[in-house]
This record gives structure tokens, sequence and C-alpha cells, in this order.
């Protein structure tokens, strides 16, 4: 049965029963007050006048006829029972016959029969009547009973069976709701009922059966997806290492377990900080990700590794996983992929060009220098005299010959550099030292060019813990570029000036100037701007700023292009 069935049928039938006990308490009640209204009119008056007529009979006054006169007429008035009508006009000959004094005594006797008979009569009637009405009482609490038990029992049951009908099913489906909340998808709800429940529990195990069937596709194409991913990533020979934000290793594949030298079960669902305890290698691809701001923007040096009885050169790169969760507007990191990009192949390439220009440029250093100083020899008077032209040919050779001198320099300072086989001499050392010797190296270049030198330096300066030579060159390298790039007559700014642990010196020139797409890549090795027309190998700023940091310091420039670029070098203060 339905529910809005069940509660009309229940609510309506108590409210049918009350009134059916109020019709019938009303009914009863009514008939009880008929019953004693009755008695009341109908005989107790009677009585009341029979008494006063006997009163009046015994007194003696004047008005005793009178009052005997007046109840009488009331009781003419008041004949209920049978055969009171009869008697009542008997007595009412009689008491005219007492009034014109017929045989006085024997007349009294006869009205007091009769008045005694008419209470007999009455009094008889009261007992029947109550009777009667002790009967109607005891049907009425017989009905009433009977109404009031059956309203009790409907009541009753309906206390009993309709909250728990109605409250039980909801307490059912609200525990398969939090069941299927807490995604329990094979939750199903049973209702044997027709009730509304029923057609509810129904389509709430369809709309479960749905979603079971939904996640378990979903589910299956989710580990198919991960599966896929997984041996994507094994089979990826470059090896990788994913962790949480937590740095707890999520996946790694076999390239990675070869080069840490872990199996996979030690090391998948670890935290990496407990294993770099154990495993430098570990400590070294999680070292800038300890670090405060994860170690965004530093630039990491190929990380040699022993792996498989080999040396091998790898790349490092880490990637910050970063997610907008549902309904989120803010982006959460969850976690960090490790990269790890053998390059031994080209390293080896890259050693052996070293090796080679290392080779080509020493070799070729010792015969162009003894070029050079035949070329001074021949140049001496005393060697022989040389006409205008030979003279014209020699200084183009000695050109060339400086030219080649210089390359083969940068070269080989290159393969130092690259070799990692710098030999710094840090001392403290006068700034202005550096920049007297730099000027003199490059005077008779800024005199072919009419350039003219700006100083711009304080009385007294700080020292400069620097590579007294590897410095001078690295400022002769900026002069000689602010030459080269700069228009004739121009004016060339030389600027020493001092701030908190570094002193700076900076060349500004008018020249060219640098576009800003090109800036960042001056500093890389053999990079030229495109077009540029002057001779030169792209090494110079390359071996400059690998000097400069090796001894702490830094090389950085600002150009504006076609107004000029500024170079400046800050080098720490000696202590
Ligand atoms: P190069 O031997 O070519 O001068 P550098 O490493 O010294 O090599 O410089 C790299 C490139 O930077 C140059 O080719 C040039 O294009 C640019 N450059 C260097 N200094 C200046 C400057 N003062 N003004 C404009 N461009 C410059």
């Amino acid at each position: 049965m339905k529910i809005k069935t069940k509660l009309t049928l229940g609510v309506g039938l108590l409210f049918i029963l009350i009134i059916l006990l109020s019709l019938v308490g009303a009914r009863y009640i009514n008939a009880l007050k008929n019953d004693t209204e009755n008695i009341l009119v109908a005989n107790y008056n009677t009585l009341e006048y029979c008494r006063n007529m006997l009163l009046a009979l015994e007194d003696s006054s004047a008005n005793a006829a009178k009052k005997f006169e007046i109840n009488l007429q009331n009781q003419e008035k008041n004949n209920t029972e049978i055969g009171e009508k009869e008697v009542t006009t008997e007595l009412r000959n009689r008491f005219n016959d007492y009034k014109i004094g017929k045989s006085e005594n024997h007349v009294l006797t006869t009205i007091r029969t009769q008045i005694f008979q008419l209470m007999n009569m009455n009094m008889q009637a009261i007992q029947r009547k109550s009777e009667v009405a002790k009967a109607t009482a005891d049907k009425a609490v017989l009905w009433i009973a009977i109404t009031g038990t059956l309203c009790f029992l409907i009541a009753f049951t309906l206390l009993v069976n309709l909250p728990s009908n109605i409250a039980n099913p909801i307490q059912e489906l609200t525990e398969s709701i939090e069941q299927i909340a807490s995604e329990n998808y094979a939750e199903r709800v049973h209702f044997e009922s027709h009730s509304e429940f029923g057609q509810l529990a129904k389509s709430f195990n369809i709309m479960a059966e749905k979603l079971e069937e939904y996640n378990n596709s979903s589910l299956a194409k989710l580990m198919m997806e991960k599966k896929r991913i997984e041996t994507l990533i094994n089979n990826m020979h470059d090896p990788v290492i994913g962790l949480d934000e937590n740095l707890k290793v999520i996946f790694a594949n076999e390239e990675a377990m070869k080069i840490v030298g872990v199996p996979k079960a030690e090391i998948v669902g670890r935290y990496s900080q407990d294993l770099s305890v154990k495993n430098d290698l570990v400590r070294t691809l999680i070292q800038d990700l300890m670090s405060p701001g994860n170690g965004v923007g530093t630039k990491t040096k190929p990380i040699k590794i022993y792996s498989d009885n080999k040396e091998g050169y790898f790349d490092k790169e880490t990637i910050h996983i970063s997610i907008t969760p549902t309904g989120e507007q803010t982006k959460k990191l969850i976690g960090h992929v490790i990269i790890l990009r053998n390059i031994t192949e080209y390293k080896e390439l890259d050693f052996a060009k070293t090796n080679f220009i290392a080779t080509v440029s020493h070799e070729f250093k010792t015969p162009i220098s003894s070029i050079k100083m035949s070329l001074q020899l021949l140049e001496n008077e005393k060697v022989g005299k040389l006409n205008d032209e030979q003279k014209n040919l020699l200084y183009s050779i000695n050109d060339d010959v400086t030219r080649l001198l210089k390359i083969t320099g940068e070269l080989l300072d290159m393969t130092q550099v690259e070799s990692g086989n710098i030999h710094l001499t840090i001392l403290p050392t006068d700034s202005r030292d550096i920049l007297d010797f730099a000027l003199k190296a490059t005077k008779t270049q800024a005199e072919q060019k009419y350039i003219k030198f700006s100083i711009d330096c304080p009385q007294s300066i700080s020292k400069v813990q620097a590579d007294q030579e590897k410095t001078t060159w690295v400022l002769t390298n900026l002069l000689s570029n602010g030459i080269r790039y700069s228009y004739d007559n121009a004016t060339i700014n030389i600027k020493i000036s001092e701030a908190d642990t570094f002193v700076n010196i900076s060349v500004k020139d008018t020249g060219q100037g640098i576009a800003p797409q090109h800036k960042d890549k001056i500093f890389d090795r053999y990079y030229r701007v495109p077009g540029t027309k002057k001779e030169g190998t792209g090494l110079g700023l390359a071996i400059s700023k690998e000097f400069i940091e090796a001894q702490g310091g830094q090389i950085m420039v600002e150009s504006e292009f076609g107004a000029g670029s500024t170079f400046t070098l800050m080098l720490q203060k000696a202590t």
C-alpha cells in the first residue's frame, strides 16, 4: 500500500472514530438528561404538590383552603402517569365536597387516601424512570467504551507501525547513500513493499548499478592508462624518477634503478630524504629540491655517474608538477619529476673536440710565435732594407699573425676552461693596476680609431680578491670589444666604484649596442650576434665569464640597441 494511502486511511479512520465517539457521547448524555428531567418535571413536582396539599389539610388557618386549591390546580396540569388523571379528578370532586361541608371526616380521609395514592403512583414512576436512566447510563458506558477501545486500538496500531513504516526505509536509504558516497557502489537497498519507497529503492538500485558499471569501466580504463604510462616510462632510455610533494618516490624506471643501484622495492614508496642518507646520488638529485624555492632557475652542471662499470654523464632536469584542483583557483604543487638525460656520447665528443683544439692550438702557437719574431727581425733595417711594397706586405702579415696568435690563445684558454683546468692565483689586487695594464694593451687599437678613454675612479678604492693576469685579460677583452664595436672618434667611459662586498669596473661604449634577443646569448661559447662584420671567434666573453665566476665575481651587460653597451665586472673585495 502506498504511504500516502496509509496516512490518509490511518488519520481518516482516527478522525471518523473521534466524530463517532463524540456523537455517541452526545447522544447518551442527551438521553440521560431527558431521563432525569422527566423524573424532575413529571414526578418530583407532583410529590411536592401532594406534600403541600397534605400540609394545607393539617393547617387550620384561613388561607389553608386557598393553598390546597393552588397545589391541586398545579397537580391537575401535571398528570403524567397512567390513572393519575382519574385520581386527580376524584380528588377535585372530594375537595369540592369538602368545601361545601359534606360529611367532613369521611371526605378528609378520602382526600388523604387519594393524595397518598397520587404520591405512591409518582414514587413508583420515579423508581421505574431511574431504572430506565440507569440502563441508559450503562448503555452509554458500553458504547463509549467500545468506540474508545476501537479508537485506542487503531491509534496504537498507527503509533507503533506508521513512524517505523516511514522512518525505517528512510534510514536504510540514508545509510545506502552514505555507502555510495564512500564509493561502495555495490550497495543496494531491498524494500519489499509496493509503496513509494519500493519505487525509490528500485530507482536507487538502478542508479547504484549504473555508477558501479561506470566506475568499473573508468577504473579499468585508468588502470590501462596507468600501465601504458608505466611501460612508456620504463622503456625510456633516460632515467626518470617521480616524487610527490613530500619528496616520496612514486615511480622510478629501470634506467633510474640501474644508476641509483637500489632495487625497485627499496626505492618506490620511500622518502627520498631517507634514501639520500645512504645514497650519494639520490642526495645529489634532490639537493635543489631541498633548498628553499626548490632550486627554481638554477642551472646544474652535468652529473658524473658510474653505472654498468663505466662512467656516464647526465644532464639533470627537474620538472615541478602543479595542478589547479577542480573548483579551485590557485595552483597546487603535487610533485616533481627528475629526468636525467644521458649526455655521455656528447660529452665524449666534446672531450675529443677539446683535446683536438688544445693540441692544434698548442702546436700552432710555437710556429706562429716564431713567425712573429722573424717578422720583427725582418722589420729591423740592420737585416736588410725593404722597399715600400715589401713593408706593406710585412704589415699585413704581422696583422694576420697577431690575429692568429690571439685566436690560438683564446682557443687554448677555452680548452682549459672546458677541461676544468683553470689555474687561478687569487690574491688581493689593486683594480687600478688591472685597469692600467688593460689600457696599455689596448692603447694602439684605440689610437687607430681615434677613440678616447674617460676614466672615473675614486682616490682610494678597496683591493679586490682576483687573479691579476686573468682579470686583466678579461678587462682587455672588454675594452677591445668596446673599441671594435664603437665608431671612430668615440669615447669609452670606464668607471670603478664600490658596492657592498664588490668593486665594480664598468666599460661603457656608445657603439651599435646589442639587441635584447641576443643579450643573454653573447656569453655562450662561439656565439656571435648574427650580422657582426668584425672578425672574432665568439669566445672572448665566454672565457671572460668563466674566469670571473671562477674567482667568485660576476660579469653582466646592459645595452640599448643602437645606443651602446655597458659591461660590468663585479669583483669580490679583498678582506
Ligand atoms: P668576438 O670575438 O666575436 O668579439 P666575444 O665573445 O667577445 O666574441 O663577443 C661575442 C659577441 O658579442 C660579438 O660577436 C658581438 O656581436 C657582441 N659584442 C661583444 N661586445 C660588444 C660591444 N661592446 N658592443 C656590441 N656588441 C658586442
